[in-house]
């Protein structure tokens, strides 16, 4: 079993500004444990390519408390900017490492990343984020349009379709932003008025409604789907119904909350309870990143890194 002083799990921004604040604060055995091959999947996976990548994403006005910060950028220089970090502070990163088990003994933790590796190190970070899991609608999505589906931003887009992008934060209006550029895009959301939007996508959502490039279906709640043609119908409820080539939910991600049940992590309502500094009522194990954001960002996950860090050295800086 291979020893470290603090293990972090996920190597998004989160768990590498975790391992920069890590190594800046001096605590000697830093590993990183990432399910997939690369850095930041959640970027990889699922920004589009050329996407305006904002530290103002949720209108938050975060100011940067850490030692990373960035400026308003694109998701390739963003992900060269985090790979030189990984280098400058020579991050010790295993891929492939999926941790399906964390268990706590005595002042240990033990963890497992596939059938053969097994860590073992006093304190844990979690930094996996939410987006392993996007929320889907309650009612069932019938097996005939399952291709029709998808759930968050396109990689690549349709062409000359109907689409219906499903969602009132800003990735709904990002998603609802590009497929416009070649789709007749309508964008529904349950509320009358859009209030969570950064002032940019915001203002580029109002000039597309304007220039009629995008249909807003605000107040509206779908009731359930169904196959009609090679289309999707949307019925809403008070009984009107759309159809469409295909539909983009975006409604963001949800919290692996079993897998932090598993390790004994407490949960209040459907998020894990939590102490200032991201430390759970398990000793030693901390939460950062979206997993403990109300509205996640880049930002808010290099800043909960700085507190988490600040509050393992003032703890168990003497263990580590
Ligand atoms: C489409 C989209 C657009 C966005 N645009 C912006 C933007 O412009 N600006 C902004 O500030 N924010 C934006 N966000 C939000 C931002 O991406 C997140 O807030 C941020 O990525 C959270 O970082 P994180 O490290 O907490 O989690 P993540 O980035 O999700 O990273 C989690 C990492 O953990 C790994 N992992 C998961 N489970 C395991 C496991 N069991 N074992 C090992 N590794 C594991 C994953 O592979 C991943 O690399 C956007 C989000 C989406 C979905």
């Amino acid at each position: 079993m291979e020893r470290a002083d603090i293990l972090i799990v996920g190597a998004g921004p989160a768990g590498i500004a975790t391992a920069v604040e890590a190594k800046v604060g001096g605590i000697g055995k830093v590993v990183v444990l990432e399910k997939a091959d690369h850095i930041c999947d959640t970027i990889v996976r699922l920004y589009h390519p050329g996407k305006r990548v904002d530290p103002n994403f949720q209108d938050l006005g975060l100011k940067p408390i850490g030692t990373l910060s960035f400026k308003t950028t694109t998701k390739e220089k963003f992900l060269q900017f985090i790979q030189k970090v990984v280098k400058k502070y020579d991050l010790d990163i295993r891929y492939k490492h999926t941790v399906d088990r964390v268990i706590k003994k005595n002042d240990f933790f033990e963890v497992r990343a596939g059938k053969d590796y097994l860590f073992k190190a006093p304190i844990v970070v979690l930094a996996i984020g939410i987006f392993g899991r996007p929320v889907k609608p309650k009612y069932k999505i019938p097996k005939e349009v399952r291709d029709k589906v998808f759930f968050g931003m396109p990689l690549s887009g349709p062409e000359n379709k109907t689409v219906l992008v499903v969602g009132g934060g800003n990735t709904a209006a990002e998603t609802a932003c590009l497929l416009s550029e070649k789709n007749k895009v309508f964008l529904s959301y349950r509320r009358p008025q859009f209030f969570r939007l950064n002032p940019v996508n915001m203002n580029k959502l109002e000039e597309k409604s304007r220039q009629g490039l995008i249909n807003l279906l605000l107040n509206t709640d779908i009731e359930g789907i169904e196959p009609e043609g090679g289309q999707v119908k949307v019925r809403f409820k008070g009984g009107e119904t759309m159809s469409f080539d295909a539909i983009y939910y975006c409604l963001g991600g949800a919290t692996p909350q079993s897998f932090l049940q598993s390790i004994g992590v407490e949960l209040e309502g459907k998020r894990p309870k939590i102490g200032p500094d991201g430390e759970t009522n398990v000793r030693g194990l901390f939460l950062v990143g979206d997993l403990v954001a109300e509205k996640g960002s880049i930002m808010f996950a290099f800043n909960s890194a700085k507190i988490t860090v600040e509050g393992i050295l003032r703890k168990y800086g003497n263990v580590i």
